[in-house]
């Protein structure tokens, strides 16, 4: 498999559907990622912040009360909850914001729906000393009071956005549209391995580190690479960052797992329930309602409450070479009290859901066996939420 796209498709899809006004931009970004991307002081300079400023390598954890409750294959932690901000989001909002710096442009634009991206790039462009400007609905910012106030610690100017439903599809609209006027003076840095080419590349590359330490850590400590990968997906960039090393790598089992919310039409699940088509500049699969308009999404986990998903995972799931399953609200809850309690690790919302199917992965696997889950990121975030279901489970 080709891991640079020809034409920007990954199979049929990805692509580039977006207005004739931003497709020199596109370009203008495609030329300078190529550019910059092997450039030796580009690399030094990334990998230095990656190590002193956000904590890279993250470890990898032999989780080993977890895979005795589990009963059958070893369970590891790749550890990106312990990365500066909390999740594996940094890998790549450092990786863009350098990239933006070498470009020449010194306002970055984001948009974020629970705030977690506009957090992660409000950290890069203060340490780097970019502008960064947010788009967030109206809805969410009230939703998330406290990471828009985080935002705005860390320096970023926040833009609410009052149209339509004032949520994260009216915040993509308005950053697009900010990027169509100011594309001279400014990056428009999108936080997973989505939209138009060559976003979801340039995601997936930042982010595949995750799983070049995965192999160098598995190789030093057992000898061999894992037998499985797994890792949660929303829009799938650490799920894309643990998977590329080992695309090649037939023996490596790759499993995405989606959030299944409250069940049937009640999720975030685009690879297991969704159709083939066109948003936010690519096609892949969406979910959609029988009007073929974009569904409403539900998850417990904010981070994978999106109706899309990156084309490569579609691309790797339609070639067979990835599996992706759905884990559900309940489930996700559970395997956050069991991590909490045998390990002593809050993992976020987003990343139970990939530890619940692991642990159900593991029992059917052999003792020697083994499974590397990406922790994403820390659930400190979520106690509050974790709190209420529990208090809603226990009426
Ligand atoms: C944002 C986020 C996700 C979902 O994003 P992907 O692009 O699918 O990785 C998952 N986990 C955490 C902790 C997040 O913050």
């Amino acid at each position: 498999m080709k891991s640079y796209p020809v034409n920007g498709r990954f199979g049929e899809f990805g692509g580039q559907f977006v207005p004739e006004t931003l497709v020199p931009a596109l370009q203008e970004l495609e030329s300078a990622y190529l550019r910059w991307k092997s450039d030796a002081g580009f690399r030094a300079e990334l990998d230095g912040m990656l190590r002193e400023y956000a904590g890279r390598p993250t470890p990898l954890y032999f989780a080993r009360n977890l895979t005795k409750r589990a009963g059958g294959a070893m369970i590891f932690l790749k550890r990106e909850d312990l990365l500066h901000g909390g999740a594996h989001k940094i890998n790549n909002t450092l990786g863009q914001g350098l990239l933006a710096k070498r470009m020449g442009k010194q306002r970055v634009i984001a948009e974020t729906g629970a705030g977690q991206h506009g957090v992660a790039t409000a950290i890069a462009c203060a340490a780097l000393g970019l502008k960064a400007e947010v788009y967030m609905g109206s809805v969410d910012i009230e939703r998330q009071k406290l990471n828009a106030y985080r935002m705005e610690l860390m320096g970023a100017e926040l833009h609410s956005v009052t149209a339509g439903s004032r949520t994260l599809k009216d915040a993509i609209n308005e950053a697009l549209r900010d990027w169509a006027t100011n594309v001279s003076t400014t990056y428009y840095l999108i936080g997973s391995v989505v939209g138009p080419h060559p976003y979801p590349v340039i995601v997936r590359d930042f982010q595949s580190v995750i799983g070049k330490e995965i192999r160098d850590q598995m190789r030093r400590r057992e000898g061999r690479l894992p037998d499985a990968v797994v890792a949660c997906v929303g829009g799938g960039s650490n799920a894309m960052g643990s998977f590329h090393e080992f695309v090649e790598k037939r023996g490596v089992k790759l499993v995405g797992v989606e959030a299944g919310g409250a069940g049937r039409g009640r999720n975030a699940a685009s690879l297991a329930e969704g159709r083939k088509g066109v948003l936010h500049g690519m096609l892949t699969y969406v979910l959609e309602d029988e009007d073929g308009q974009i569904r409403e999404t539900q998850s417990v986990s904010a981070g994978l409450d999106y109706p899309g998903v990156g084309p490569e995972h579609s691309y790797l799931k339609e070639r067979g070479r990835a599996t992706y399953v759905t884990v559900r609200d309940k489930d996700a809850l559970r395997a956050f009290h069991l991590l909490a309690e045998v390990e002593g690790i809050l993992p976020a919302l987003e990343s139970a859901h990939a530890v619940a199917h692991a642990v159900k992965m593991a029992r059917s696997m052999k003792k020697e066996q083994s499974i590397v889950v990406t922790l994403s990121g820390r659930g400190d975030k979520d106690v509050q939420i974790v709190a209420k279901e529990a208090g809603l489970e226990s009426e």
